[in-house]
């Protein structure tokens, strides 16, 4: 992704109510040519409601929506040039796998010569050129997800808008289809905006990530953006681990209950205003010293590839650390003293 792609979709002052439910708040959202963006939030927070403003299944109460620089505000769903692929893979149950991904080129008029040569080339693309005879139920769930991937990718929209589509698999063959949509994209270069729940789903696939909560836009960047520059401890909280210390600017530091903390250097702080530090769980190791904060060791959480401890303050606030590899856990409930450089520090506004 070049900082400079040109914009493929351009969603302006959206908004959208139900009765006195606020869906989404007016939104301002770009979205580049050929990226892979994800809306990514807690369910409820109006991730949908943005997608199907997008796709013209709901209208905007304000505001415009562009693809291409053209108005697409109030065209009808399907004269709008955008794919749709959502959790539950609404094959045709009659028709062929073939023929269901052949559909929408059928409905565009396209010749049969195309046709053919088209959604043999879609199958391939998702592997499935040999069963192309089968019928939906005759297939396994990831099977018929990626037809219905093959049938939306086949006609080359603009745009394609993926609403949770691996929310039904299991977790083995959903992160097998991450992979593979991760490969559709870089072969075909579509622009994708995909909706999910899912941190690592997000971090996993995205060339950006457009945090949400409570109908509105938190944070938009980069994943590791994101990941190491949260704007709010919300962004904080709800990507990667971290721990939060909460408290107020005084006299250049941060005043908590559990002690004054250093700030990050080069930080703009209005004094006297509530805010926290962030840090990162392979930024706090067991040392003492300056910038460090006592702890009680409360749980060790074996992952594999890394072995995270799980800390109480003495307020009760909860820290977790990555312990170097192969070093051993101290006990459940022995006293620890847990260390960062400030410049491994964020500070968020509270
Ligand atoms: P998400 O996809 O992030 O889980 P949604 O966009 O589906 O969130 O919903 C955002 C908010 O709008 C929620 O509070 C939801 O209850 C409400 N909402 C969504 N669709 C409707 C609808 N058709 N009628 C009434 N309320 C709705
Ligand atoms: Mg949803």
């Amino acid at each position: 992704m070049s900082g400079g792609a040109a914009i493929k979709l351009l969603v302006d002052g959206v908004s959208k109510r139900y009765g006195q439910v606020v869906a989404l708040e007016p939104t301002r959202l770009e979205v580049r040519a050929g990226e892979l963006l994800t809306l990514l939030g807690p369910s409820g927070s109006g991730k949908t409601t943005l997608l199907q403003l997008i796709c013209g299944l709901v209208e905007p109460e304000s505001g415009r929506i562009q693809v291409d620089g053209r108005d697409q505000t109030h065209t009808p769903v399907h004269q709008r040039d955008i794919g749709l692929v959502f959790q539950n893979y609404a094959l045709f149950p009659h028709l062929t796998v073939g023929e269901n991904v052949g559909f929408p080129l059928r409905m565009r008029g396209r010749p049969a010569a195309e046709i053919k040569a088209r959604v043999a080339a879609a199958l391939e693309m998702v592997r499935l050129g040999h069963l192309a005879a089968r019928f939906p139920r005759e297939l396994s769930g990831g099977q018929q997800q990626r037809v219905a991937l093959a049938r939306c990718f086949v006609y080359q929209p603009s745009v394609i808008l993926m609403d949770e589509p691996l929310g039904a698999l299991d977790k083995k063959l959903r992160e097998h289809m991450q992979i593979e949509i991760k490969r559709l994209h870089r072969e075909t270069g579509a622009t994708i905006v995909y909706v999910t729940h899912d941190q690592e789903e997000a971090l996993a696939l995205s060339d950006r990530i457009c945090l949400m909560n409570h109908a509105r836009i938190e944070q938009v960047g980069t994943p590791a953006e994101i990941y190491q520059r949260p704007r709010t401890a919300f962004a904080a909280d709800f990507i990667g681990l971290s721990t939060i210390l909460r408290g107020r600017l005084r006299a250049g530091a941060l005043d908590t209950p559990d002690g004054a903390f250093a700030l990050p250097p080069d930080v703009a702080v209005r004094e006297d205003t509530e805010a926290a530090l962030v840090i990162r769980p392979e930024r706090l190791t067991l040392d003492a010293g300056a910038n460090a904060v006592a702890a009680t060791v409360t749980e060790t959480v074996y992952a594999g590839a890394e072995t995270r401890l799980l800390l109480s303050l003495a307020s009760g606030t909860p820290a977790v650390l990555r312990l170097p590899v192969g070093a051993t856990p101290p006990p459940i409930g022995a006293a620890v003293t847990a260390r960062w450089a400030p410049e491994n520090a964020v500070l968020v506004p509270l």
